[in-house]
């Protein structure tokens, strides 16, 4: 049986095909979100890596912000659920998962049936986002795929301290004037994001094994702010940016046996 997974977040679309609801066979990620035509351009993507057709595939899943706005899909299901069932299935221990995307920050406890059991989410305010993370590297003109090796290069982090992004973007500008350099500056900046995310694992509680999910993950300047803050381990996987789309795909598996193994077309 293969089922898909689709999330679409606000920054990135991404598509997990599975079979039988554990075993990978491709995944795809397109960097165009909600309100563009990312939806369609991952689903063409994966189907040509995986070389099937769409009338292939047995379920399928969305998930993600913009998950109302992709109606090819047999169900929509949460982010929150999406996300825990993708952590669990890599990391199968893990109690607490902090995911940090586009435009939220999230962190989830996971109960002892594997499943999300509370949560806690700021979606109010870009600092402690991704968002954060793409103005500050526009600023400094980086990819934000640079910010860790910079990062990793600082020997005095720099003081980020406005809880404002607009604020904290004068505030890098001083900084830099003030001749902090770069690494110094992106290093404070990784600090900041991971302070904030900090704040809100500590108001829900942390239980170990933590992990992280979403796109900042890949971040190992905010990984490691984050377990100096946390003063735990936190487990990191390449595909920590496609939980919620992995999530997705083992959803669409039960739901597709919940429906009595109906064919989809
Ligand atoms: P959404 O689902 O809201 O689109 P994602 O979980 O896909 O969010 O995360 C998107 C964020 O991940 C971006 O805003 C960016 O800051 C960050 N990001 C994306 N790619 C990388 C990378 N290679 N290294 C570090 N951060 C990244």
């Amino acid at each position: 049986m293969l089922t898909l997974g689709m999330d679409v977040g606000s920054t990135t679309s991404k598509c997990v095909i599975l079979q039988d609801g554990a075993e990978l066979v491709a995944q795809s990620l397109i960097v165009a979100g909600i309100g563009t035509d990312g939806p369609e351009r991952v689903l063409r993507d994966i189907l040509k890596k995986a070389q099937l057709k769409e009338t292939d595939i047995d379920y399928i899943a969305v998930t993600g912000y913009g998950r109302n706005t992709y109606q090819n899909a047999d169900c929509q299901v949460s982010e929150l659920t999406c996300h825990a069932m993708g952590a669990v299935h890599i990391f199968p221990d893990v109690k607490t998962i902090i995911d940090i995307g586009g435009q939220d920050a999230k962190v989830i406890s996971i109960g002892k049936n594997g499943r999300m059991e509370s949560f806690l989410m700021n979606d109010k305010c870009a600092a402690g986002t991704g968002r954060f993370l793409d103005v500050m590297a526009a600023i400094l003109q980086l990819k934000v795929s640079d910010l860790e090796t910079q990062a990793a290069l600082a020997d005095t982090p720099a003081k980020i301290s406005s809880t404002c992004t607009v604020f904290a973007e004068s505030e890098v500008i001083s900084q830099l004037a003030a001749g902090a350099g770069i690494p110094n500056v992106v290093a404070g900046i990784c600090q900041s994001v991971a302070m904030r995310t900090a704040a809100l694992a500590k108001r829900l509680g942390v239980k170990e094994q933590v992990c992280m999910s979403g796109g900042v993950a890949q971040n190992q300047g905010v990984r490691s702010a984050l377990e100096k803050e946390l003063n735990v381990k936190i487990a990191y996987s390449p595909m920590a940016q496609m939980f919620g789309a992995l999530g997705a795909a083992i959803y669409a598996k039960e739901q597709y046996e919940k429906d009595g193994m109906k064919s989809r077309r």
